[in-house]
């Protein structure tokens, strides 16, 4: 099986309801509209974390490519309350 095209694109975001947080990249996976989610994920190459972001849809899978190793890896998001990870 090949694997899948993967666009990211980064940019710089900061939460604007959070005062004491930085402005950190958050990579978007292919076109992202005005309904996304947001997650912060580890590679499954590399072990290093980064925030990526989505389109909204039904699809709980996040495919998704390191911006380190450009490792391919898969997600399964689940419904529970994640914690707030740092990015270093
Ligand atoms: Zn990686």
């Amino acid at each position: 099986m090949n694997k899948p095209d993967i666009t990211l694109n980064k940019i710089m975001y900061k939460p604007d309801h959070k005062e004491d947080v930085e402005e950190y990249p958050v990579y978007l996976i292919g076109e992202v509209d005005t309904s996304w989610s947001q997650m912060y994920i580890y590679c499954t190459g590399c072990s290093r974390g980064h925030h990526y972001r989505k389109s909204m849809d039904d699809n709980l899978w996040w495919i998704y490519k390191c911006p380190h190793c450009e490792t391919v890896s898969a997600h399964f998001e689940e419904f529970e309350e994640e914690e707030e990870e740092d990015d270093e």
